[in-house]
């Protein structure tokens, strides 16, 4: 018997609620079941319960077994003092608070099918464990899950800004140019542009951002690609570049075997995403500060649309190997991608830190105007009948896929408990 089951029950009101009384005899009434608690300390604060003709005001623990009070040391532990009911599927033991005091305890009576369907439930193989379910959920109700997951998704990549943006002394240009630098690299090489933003400060970058050429010769010159072994003639011209700024700024620059290339199409090649992020640096100065004042989807799309690599990349996709004419433009899937995975979470935690709240609803709206993704996660979505009408449904669906479905936490989804209450 799983101990999340009795919260889900405790939490949603699915036990058998007249007749309640202590295992000592006395009548118990539940007026507020209290606040579920995500961190350390009892599981439900603030709860008001009436026991016998005393109204009680104070935390609800729970556990499987009563004796479980002790095996986690809460009789030890004064977080625990306030705990005014111990509730329980079995009642083994008396249970006190660090003071010798007893507390009054419940065995939690509820359908047995709830926890026999869950059972069934979490050990289904299917693609998600309500896979052969979902279709019974009506729509409307999973329209507002999605709202929560979305915020969800945006508070939790919140978090990782947060901490680049300590690291970089609050200064948000350079956050957000570590950041996007990163996206550049699109999954394969995004910790490799991270690393190689990190090697080189936007000040240094800043001071040659009018000349491609020197940008490039930085860029490249740090991430390892100006090996001592290049023929090129544009790559040696940007060695030697490279060679008197590194000397300059003390650079040093980073391992070339940092850079994944396998199974990559070629637009997707490091060489070409440097290109390009050197040539956005060289378009745009103070991009972020630019992208919240105008927080815009289609000025968004053309700060990427005109970004043009230079010359040499037209017909190259690695040093010294001459390949067909083509200019190196971000594609729109790419900058679609951007956008959703960088630019809108960033403008999202900088509206919620600077108290922006319009801000904050133009970033959850600029989704809205994406075409939703196309990934093997949303295709299985829509195998199930989900089906997606922009990024802002393919970001939702995500987030419920990777932290709840793969995590079978369907007792604390919304879809999951419609699942098993429509079923009892
Ligand atoms: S987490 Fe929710 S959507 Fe996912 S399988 Fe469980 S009940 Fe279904």
């Amino acid at each position: 018997m799983k101990e999340s089951v009795l919260h889900y029950i405790w939490q949603y009101k699915l036990f058998a609620s007249h007749l309640l009384q202590t295992t000592e005899g006395e009548p118990v009434e539940i007026i507020d079941i209290g606040k579920l608690n995500t961190d350390a300390g009892p599981d439900f604060f603030n709860a008001k319960i009436k026991i016998g003709s005393t109204l009680w005001a104070g935390n609800v623990e729970i556990h499987t077994k009563a004796s479980d009070w002790y095996r986690h040391h809460h009789n030890t532990d004064t977080a625990y003092n306030n705990v005014i009911l111990h509730v329980v599927k079995y009642a083994d033991q008396k249970i006190t608070r660090t003071d010798g005091e007893i507390i009054p305890q419940l065995i939690l009576q509820y359908p047995e099918r709830i926890e026999t369907e869950y059972e069934k439930l979490i050990s289904e193989k299917l693609w998600i464990p309500c896979a052969d379910k979902i279709k019974k959920v009506p729509t409307i109700f999973i329209s507002g899950w999605k709202n929560v997951l979305l915020t969800e998704r945006l508070e939790q990549k919140m978090d990782s800004i947060m901490r680049l943006l300590s690291e970089s002394n609050k200064h948000w240009e350079e956050a957000f140019y570590i950041i996007l630098a990163r996206s550049f690299g699109f999954g394969t090489n995004s910790q490799a542009f991270e690393i190689l933003a990190k090697s080189v400060p936007l000040s240094i970058l800043g001071k040659h951002k009018n000349d491609l050429f020197q940008l490039e010769a930085v860029l490249f010159g740090q991430a390892g690609f100006l090996t001592a072994d290049l023929e090129d003639d544009y790559g040696l011209r940007l060695r030697s570049e490279y060679d008197f700024l590194s000397k300059k700024y003390g650079l040093v620059s980073m391992n070339k075997s940092q850079w994944k290339l396998l199974r990559l199409r070629p637009d997707n090649f490091p060489h070409i995403r440097i290109a390009q992020f050197a040539a956005l640096i060289h378009n745009s100065t103070k991009l972020f500060s630019k992208i919240i004042e105008q927080p815009d989807i289609e000025y968004l799309r053309s700060l990427f649309k005109k970004i043009r690599p230079s010359g040499y990349w037209e017909s190259h996709y690695t040093f010294g190997n001459k390949s067909v004419q083509k200019v190196k433009s971000i594609g729109e899937v790419s900058i679609n991608s951007i956008i959703i995975n960088t630019v809108v979470p960033f403008i999202f935690c900088y509206a919620h830190q600077k108290g922006k709240q319009d801000l904050k609803e133009k970033s959850i709206s600029l989704l809205e105007n994406l075409p939703a993704e196309k990934n093997a996660i949303v295709k299985g979505w829509s195998q199930l009948g989900l089906e997606t009408e922009n990024a802002y449904d393919t970001q939702a669906l995500l987030q419920l896929k990777k932290f709840y479905c793969d995590e079978k936490k369907c007792l604390i989804c919304r879809i999951g408990h419609k699942v098993l209450t429509l079923q009892t």
